[in-house]
């Protein structure tokens, strides 16, 4: 079965997680992806930068981050797919000019956002104007961290959802949990909002599927804190056909991200 796995940071850093599950992936080695996908049987996968600026405080804006995933994808373009890590609070300029240069020059096909950890709230339709007029520009998808905080819930993100109902977005981790049933409400509300089950619980992907459908929904491993292994081996253990297996591991993700997977 083809695997597309939606959701890998590009290395992560001491302050922010000391032990990872994945450690010999980090930013600055383009075939630690490679090795990566290839243990888990991946044909390829969405790459993003670490989730927020290390302590103390550097790349704010993600410039460095981007840059080297845009290294890898142009090292790989085959299998990496490129996603901006997209800090809208440095303004609607820096912000339509960061998305072009990744979009035009290096392809990204996704911008991941984590509203909590840069200060503004997710549902924020004048912070976010710009990062959606870009990707519906783009064709891009954007990835909300979704849960933990209350800056980060589906409620919020169904409401930018709503105000861009031509830009596909994600949720990450089916809402944390907490959100799950925030995300469940929200793709019912809304047919551009879909989710990864990175991290997920087994009982949550059932869940959700059950309420939701078998088509909004996306294997994701949140590589390098999480182990690929564990993160497949959930959804072998929760019941679906080989067709469904099919949607989740590879088909949903072609057609949510905008991939010609052959
Ligand atoms: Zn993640």
């Amino acid at each position: 079965m083809k695997i597309i796995d939606t959701h890998m940071h590009y290395g992560t850093d001491p302050t922010v997680a000391s032990e990872t599950c994945t450690p010999y992936l980090r930013a600055g080695d383009p075939d630690s992806v490679i090795r990566c996908l290839d243990e888990q049987g991946a044909l390829m996968g969405m790459l993003f930068p670490h989730d927020r600026p290390v302590n103390p405080p550097v790349d704010n804006d993600y410039t460095q981050a981007n840059n080297a995933v845009a290294e890898a994808v142009e090292k790989y373009p085959e299998r990496i797919i490129g996603v901006c890590r997209i800090n809208p609070m440095f303004g609607a300029e820096k912000t339509r000019a960061m998305i072009d240069h990744y979009a035009r020059n290096y392809g990204f096909r996704g911008i991941k956002l984590v509203a909590s950890y840069d200060h503004y709230r997710s549902s924020d339709v004048r912070v976010l104007a710009p990062v959606f007029e870009k990707a519906e520009e783009h064709n891009m998808t954007v990835l909300f961290h979704s849960g933990d905080n209350h800056r980060d819930m589906p409620s919020l993100q169904a409401q930018v959802a709503k105000a861009f109902p031509n830009v596909n977005i994600v949720l990450a981790h089916i809402g944390g949990h907490t959100g799950l049933w925030e995300c469940i409400y929200a793709c019912l509300e809304h047919s551009n909002i879909y989710v990864d089950m990175a991290q997920a619980w087994p009982y949550d992907i059932k869940i959700f599927i059950k309420e939701v459908g078998i088509d909004r929904i996306t294997y994701g491993s949140d590589v390098p804190y999480q182990s690929t292994a564990v993160e497949q081996l959930k959804l072998h253990v929760i019941g679906l056909s080989e067709e469904d297996k099919e949607k989740v591991f590879w088909k949903n993700a072609a057609r949510i991200w905008r991939l010609d997977v052959s």
